[in-house]
C-alpha cells in the first residue's frame, strides 16, 4: 500500500551512514558477530568533568526552556572558544546554539536557500549535505576529486561550477569522509575565486577540527574578505565524544544568526537545557584535556592504513584529520568475488557486510563512488580482526 506522504519526504534519501548503522546492529541482535566501521561516533565516554557539569546542572534545577539561541552563557564561551581556537572574532548575537551540528546545517540552508538555488558540493562531502539541500528544493552540485588529487578542488574547478544560481559552498575539513584538510593558502585561493562572486555564501563545517594530526586546521572565516558571508558550523559531538548530548552551533553573520533563530523558534525551540549547560564547561576548558582522544585515534590511524596497505587493490591515502579511511576499491569492480559481481562502491561495502561481518559505508553515499568510507574510531583489536577479515575475502 502507499501511504500518502508528501512528495518532499518520498524524494529524500535515507541517511546511509545511519542505515548502515542500523542494519548492523539489525545483524547483530541476529547473533552475527558484526564489527560496525559505518558510523563516526567516538567509542570513548564523555569526560568526567564535563559529566560533572551536567550533573551539577540537574541539581541545580535546570530545567526550563532554554533562550532559543542558547543559553547566554554558553554563547559567550563560544565566542571565547572561535577566538581561541580558530581567530575568528564573533559576538554573542552571532551564535545560535541547536540540536546538534546537524541542524545548525539544516537551519542555515532554510533560511538561506530558494527553489533552483545551487549549493556547490566539493567531493567528497558528507552525506547529509546534498540531502538537505534537496529538501530546501534547491540543486546540489558536485565538484569532483579523486585519490590522484588528494580528494581536493582546485580554484580552477570552483570556478568553473559558479552559475548565476550557485547561492552556497559547503566546506569541510577535516573532511568527512577523506579526512582531507584544506591549508590556509589552499583556502586562499579558493577564496580569491569567491571574492569575484559576492552573492555566494559559504559554509564551513568544522565538527572535526580538534582532531587533526598534522596541522592545525585553517577556519575559513578567518579570510577577512570572506567573513562577512561565512556561516562556521561546529558542535561538542567528535571533539568531546558528546555525540547523543546534540550540541551544535553556528557563529554567523547577525543576519542569519536572527533569521536561523526565528526559524529554531517555530520547530524545536532552544535545545536540550542539561547539554547546554555541561557544553561551557567542555568549551571553556582547554582542548588538551580531551587530547588524549585524538592521540589514540591518531595511532589507530597508523594502524588501520598499515594493514589496509597489505591489501592488494586498496589504494588508500593518509588522512590529516578526523577518523575515516577513504580508500579507492575500484580496482576491484569487474571482479566476482565469493560468487557476488562487484560493480560499484555499494556492492563492495555489502560485500564486506555479509561476508567478512564488517560494517562500513559506500563512497557513493558522500560523491565519490570509487572509494568507501571505513570509520577507525573503534577499539584497536575490533580494527585489527575487521582488517584481518575483510583482507580474507579479498584474497
Ligand atoms: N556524522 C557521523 C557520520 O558521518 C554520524 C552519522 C551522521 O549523522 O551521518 O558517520
Amino acid at each position: 500500500m502507499t501511504h500518502p506522504l508528501s512528495d518532499r519526504i518520498k524524494s529524500l534519501p535515507a541517511s546511509q551512514t545511519l542505515a548502515m548503522a542500523a542494519k548492523a546492529r539489525e545483524l547483530r541482535n541476529e547473533g552475527k558477530d558484526i564489527i560496525g566501521l559505518s558510523l563516526g561516533e567516538p567509542d570513548f565516554n564523555t569526560p568526567d568533568f564535563i559529566k560533572e557539569a551536567a550533573i551539577e546542572a540537574i541539581n541545580q534545577d535546570y530545567n526550563s526552556y532554554t533562550p532559543v539561541d542558547g543559553y547566554a552563557e554558553l554563547k559567550d564561551a563560544i565566542t571565547v572558544k572561535f577566538k581561541r581556537d580558530n581567530n575568528v572574532e564573533y559576538k554573542a548575537s552571532q551564535i545560535v546554539v541547536s540540536t546538534g551540528a546537524k541542524q545548525s546545517i539544516a537551519n542555515v540552508m532554510q533560511v538561506l536557500l530558494n527553489p533552483g538555488d545551487e549549493v556547490l558540493l566539493p567531493c567528497p562531502y558528507w552525506v547529509s549535505y546534498s540531502a538537505i539541500a534537496t529538501l530546501c528544493e534547491a540543486t546540489p552540485v558536485e565538484i569532483p576529486s579523486s585519490i590522484d588529487t588528494n580528494f581536493k578542488i582546485t580554484a580552477d574547478q570552483l570556478e568553473a561550477a559558479i552559475t548565476p544560481k550557485t547561492k552556497l559552498i559547503l566546506f569541510n575539513s577535516p573532511n568527512n569522509p577523506s579526512g582531507v584538510m584544506y591549508s590556509k593558502e589552499e583556502y586562499e585561493a579558493l577564496a580569491a575565486v569567491l571574492e569575484k562572486y559576492p552573492n555566494i555564501y559559504v559554509m564551513s563545517d568544522e565538527i572535526y577540527e580538534h582532531i587533526n594530526y598534522e596541522a592545525k586546521p585553517f577556519s575559513f572565516a578567518a579570510i577577512p574578505s570572506m567573513y562577512d558571508r561565512t556561516i562556521t558550523v561546529n558542535g561538542l559531538a567528535k571533539a568531546f565524544a558528546m555525540t547523543g548530548w546534540r550540541i551544535g552551533f553556528i557563529g554567523a553573520p547577525e543576519w542569519i544568526a536572527k533569521a536561523c533563530t526565528k526559524l529554531q523558534g517555530q520547530i524545536t525551540s532552544g535545545t536540550n537545557c542539561i547539554a547546554q549547560r555541561a557544553a561551557i564547561t567542555a568549551l571553556l576548558a582547554s582542548p588538551e584535556k580531551v587530547q588524549y582522544m585524538v592521540d589514540e585515534f591518531k595511532n589507530r590511524r597508523e594502524i588501520i592504513i598499515g594493514l589496509l596497505k597489505e591489501i592488494d587493490g586498496v589504494n588508500i591515502s593518509t588522512p590529516d584529520g578526523a577518523f575515516y579511511v577513504f580508500p579507492d576499491i575500484s580496482a576491484f569492480f569487474g571482479k566476482t568475488i565469493k560468487g557476488k559481481e562487484i560493480k560499484t562502491a555499494s556492492d563492495f561495502a555489502m560485500l564486506l557486510l555479509e561476508e567478512a561481518n564488517v560494517a562500513t559505508v559506500t563512497g557513493d553515499a558522500f560523491g565519490a563512488p570509487s572509494c568507501i568510507r571505513i570509520s577507525y574510531a573503534a577499539s584497536e583489536a575490533q580494527i585489527r580482526e575487521a582488517i584481518k577479515r575483510i583482507k580474507e575475502v579479498l584474497s
